[in-house]
């Protein structure tokens, strides 16, 4: 150990950088203490500045789905740096990606290549809006879409683990092209599209959501937005940045058997590398410069080394069972967590999909930010600080999603089992 520790290296970056952190729930505000800051890291765990080895729930928030610094990744990237690190001209690797893309979602004939799931979402809008004519954008309470201002109304993520759902800055004229509806709930959409329908141009939504935590849309949820949207001529916008690659290979879309109209990737399919893109049907992104009037451009986009560390982990997705896999392991996990909190006999509600999940302080089910909102934050934060200090570095937010690698093998979990068990027993 060479590095100074976590909490010498926090009171450096307070000094220089807002919160000490580049992006506001790394900060760890809402569980106290200080951030981990990480020096490395490997297959399922996570080392600190002061050496200490972590099993990550984290996985950079979603992208690392094979586990940190996987060999044939890795070995990509180098390959492809050695090349050059961007050309700002067009590579062989973003057709591939692109063709890939499309292969496996096919409600998209095309696609954009972008830098980040931020960006990714605000081209779809953008060409949302361009394609309807139409200004006014629908989004969940609770959802999170990046960082784009007529988005950070009543918005989950950081925001809500904040408390402020809806950030300074944003001119009240821009706030006021978005409408909000609680997650899960048709009655209310119906309501909405009913008055304003005429003048909306996209419902985003986040087909399962993540940033309130795990919520499962409930049985023909996607299905009754689907018709609805279609009704009124807006268009249907899955928000798969967080999903997509990750509860199946052809995102929740597949899984649910529901098509949008556009959709929205990032984090798994950058491989871990700042990537995000945005498709639709061809008649959809014909709109999109240089053939179209809507104009969205990025120096980094499709950029080279991204695109092949992106194209290296989705082939290894393709691997037989691999989804079936990473859904025993999301099992095994909502089983520790059921059978700690019994044991200890806290009040807790497991949601999951896959390999996404979030154990919930909460009697009952958690449909919508307003049950989400029901939480004992406090509580959760205390099972948050008990797992780091036995080693399992879980979100620090009630209201995030925790991820499991392919790489989270039986050490992996004996050791967050024991840490589960015991963590719930300090509460
Ligand atoms: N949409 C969703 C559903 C997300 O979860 C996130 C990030 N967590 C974003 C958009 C923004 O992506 P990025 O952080 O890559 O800009």
């Amino acid at each position: 150990m060479t590095d100074a520790n976590s909490g010498a290296l926090f009171e450096r970056a307070q000094r220089v950088m807002p919160g000490g952190v580049n992006s506001p729930v790394r900060a760890f505000k809402a569980v106290g203490g200080h951030p981990v800051f990480i020096r490395e890291a490997r297959g399922p765990y996570l080392y600190g500045a002061d050496g200490a080895e972590y099993v990550d729930y984290v996985g950079s928030w979603g992208p690392m789905i094979l586990g940190h610094a996987e060999p044939s990744v890795i070995q990509t990237i180098a390959r492809t740096a050695a090349l050059g690190t961007s050309f700002g001209a067009p590579t062989e690797g973003e057709v591939k990606l692109a063709e890939t893309l499309v292969e496996a979602l096919p409600s998209m004939d095309m696609v954009r290549l972008v830098s980040s799931g931020t960006e990714a979402v605000m081209g779809a809008l953008r060409v949302a809006r361009g394609f309807t004519g139409r200004d006014l954008v629908v989004k969940m309470e609770g959802g999170f879409h990046g960082g784009a201002d007529y988005l950070l109304v009543k918005a989950g993520s950081g925001l809500a683990t904040l408390g402020v759902p809806d950030s300074a800055g944003i001119p009240a004229d821009v706030a006021k092209t978005t409408l909000t509806l609680p997650y899960n709930d048709l009655t209310a959409a119906r309501a909405l599209f009913e008055i304003h329908g005429a003048r909306i141009a996209a419902l985003i939504i986040e087909p399962v959501a993540g940033n309130m935590g795990c919520v499962p849309p409930e049985p023909g949820y996607l299905a009754g937005l689907r018709t609805l949207t279609q009704e009124h001529g807006a268009m249907l916008v899955f928000d798969e940045v967080m999903t997509g690659f990750r509860v199946a290979y052809g995102g929740a879309q597949l899984l649910y058997g529901v098509a949008p109209d556009i959709t929205t990737l990032a984090k798994v399919v950058g491989g871990g590398m700042p990537l995000g893109a945005y498709g639709a049907r061809r008649e959809i992104m014909s709109k999109i410069a240089p053939i179209g009037p809507v104009y969205q451009a990025g120096t980094l986009s499709g950029n080279p080394v991204a695109v092949q560390a992106g194209l290296a982990t989705l082939a290894k997705l393709k691997a037989p069972g691999f989804y079936d896999k990473l859904d025993a392991l999301g099992a095994r996990l909502e089983k520790a967590f059921v059978d700690g909190a019994k044991k200890a006999a806290i009040p807790l509600t497991v949601q999951r999909v896959g390999s996404m999940l979030t154990p919930f302080f909460v009697d009952g089910p958690v449909r919508s930010w307003t049950d989400a909102a029901r939480c004992d934050t406090a509580r959760f934060g205390r099972f948050h600080g008990a797992l780091l200090a036995q080693g399992v570095y879980w979100p620090p937010s009630q209201y995030e999603a925790g991820f499991i690698s392919i790489a989270h093998d039986e050490a992996a979990f004996e050791h967050t089992e024991r840490a589960v068990f015991a963590a719930f027993k300090t509460l």
